[in-house]
C-alpha cells in the first residue's frame, strides 16, 4: 500500500494499544455519466429551477425553507434573550434544518443527473438574486435584509452540488446569470416587452409563455452550451422548443416530522399546470 497525499498523521491510545491515524487526500475518479448538460437557476419562491438539455425541466419549491424561517424567527424574537440557552438551541435547530435541505436537494438534482447522463452542470452565479423582478416579488425568504442567508445558502447548494457531483464524475460550472430571466429561451431575443406575470415568462416575439425560474434555467444551461460550442462545434445550434418548459415537472419537499425537530424529508413530484 502506498500512501500520498498526506494531511494530518496522529497517535491514538484505543483498547490498550497505540494506533496511527493517517489522514490522506484521496482522489475519486468517477466516469462521466455521459453528455448531457444541465442549468440551474436559484431563487426564493423556486430555490432551484433546473432544465436539463434532454428536454426535462424540474423545480424545488422553496416552501420548506420559508416555512422554516419564519418559524424559527418567530420563535427566536420569543426569547427572553437571544443568547439564552433556547435561542442558541433554536438556532441550531435551523441550521440543521437548513443542512438536511440543502443535502437533501443536492442529492435529488444529482441522482437526476446520473439518471439522464449529465456530464456537466452549470449554475448561475448570485447577481440576480435580490430584487431582479424576475417572480415580480421580492427573492427573500420572510424578513427582509437576509441577504446573508441567500449568500450563505448558495455558497453551500454550490459546495454541496459539486462534492456529490464529483463523486459521480460530473463538473459543476458557475456561470454569469446576467441577462437570463430576461432572455426567451425559446427564440433567444431579449425584448423589454417581454414581462412576467405570475410566474411565467412571457415572450413577445415568439408566443412562448413559460414557468419564469424554468426559462431562466434553460438560459443559464445554454450559456454552458454556447461557451463549449464556440470551442467544439460553432456551426452547431441548439433545439429550441418551449414544449416541456411550459411544464416542468415538480418536486415538492416533505418533512417526515412537523415538529420541527430534525428536518429530514423526501421528495414527492408532481406536473404542474402553468397556463396563463
Ligand atoms: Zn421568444
Amino acid at each position: 500500500m502506498t500512501i500520498e497525499n498526506v494531511r494530518q498523521v496522529k497517535t491514538v491510545w484505543s483498547n490498550g494499544e497505540w494506533q496511527l491515524h493517517i489522514v490522506c487526500n484521496h482522489e475519486i475518479e468517477a466516469e462521466s455519466p455521459g453528455d448531457e448538460t444541465v442549468g440551474i437557476d436559484l431563487g426564493i419562491s423556486n430555490f432551484a429551477a433546473v432544465s436539463y438539455s434532454t428536454g426535462d425541466h424540474e423545480l424545488y419549491p422553496g416552501n420548506a425553507l420559508k416555512t422554516d424561517e419564519r418559524y424559527f424567527a418567530k420563535e427566536i424574537a420569543k426569547c427572553k434573550s437571544s443568547r439564552s440557552n433556547k435561542a442558541l438551541r433554536l438556532r441550531r435547530k435551523r441550521a440543521e434544518r437548513r443542512s438536511h435541505y440543502l443535502h437533501a436537494v443536492t442529492k435529488h438534482i444529482v441522482t437526476e443527473c446520473v439518471e439522464r447522463g449529465v456530464g456537466t452542470i452549470a449554475v448561475g452565479n448570485l447577481e440576480g438574486v435580490r430584487g431582479d423582478g424576475k417572480t415580480g416579488e421580492a427573492r427573500d425568504w420572510g424578513d427582509r435584509g437576509n441577504e446573508g442567508l441567500h449568500r450563505w445558502a448558495f455558497n453551500r447548494f454550490t459546495n454541496l452540488l459539486t462534492y456529490k457531483a464529483k463523486i459521480e464524475g460530473i463538473a459543476v460550472v458557475v456561470v454569469s446569470e446576467r441577462d437570463t430571466s430576461k432572455t426567451c429561451s425559446c427564440c433567444g431575443q431579449k425584448r423589454d416587452a417581454n414581462r412576467v406575470e405570475r410566474g411565467l415568462y412571457i415572450c413577445h416575439g415568439c408566443g412562448a409563455a413559460m414557468n419564469a425560474d424554468s426559462n431562466g434555467a434553460e438560459n443559464i444551461r445554454r450559456r454552458l452550451d454556447q461557451a463549449e460550442k464556440v470551442i467544439l462545434n460553432p456551426r452547431s445550434s441548439g433545439d429550441r422548443s418551449s414544449g416541456r418548459v411550459a411544464r416542468p415537472v415538480v418536486n415538492l419537499f416533505r418533512r417526515r416530522e412537523y415538529d420541527h425537530s430534525c428536518g429530514q424529508g423526501t421528495f414527492t413530484q408532481q406536473v404542474s399546470s402553468c397556463k396563463p
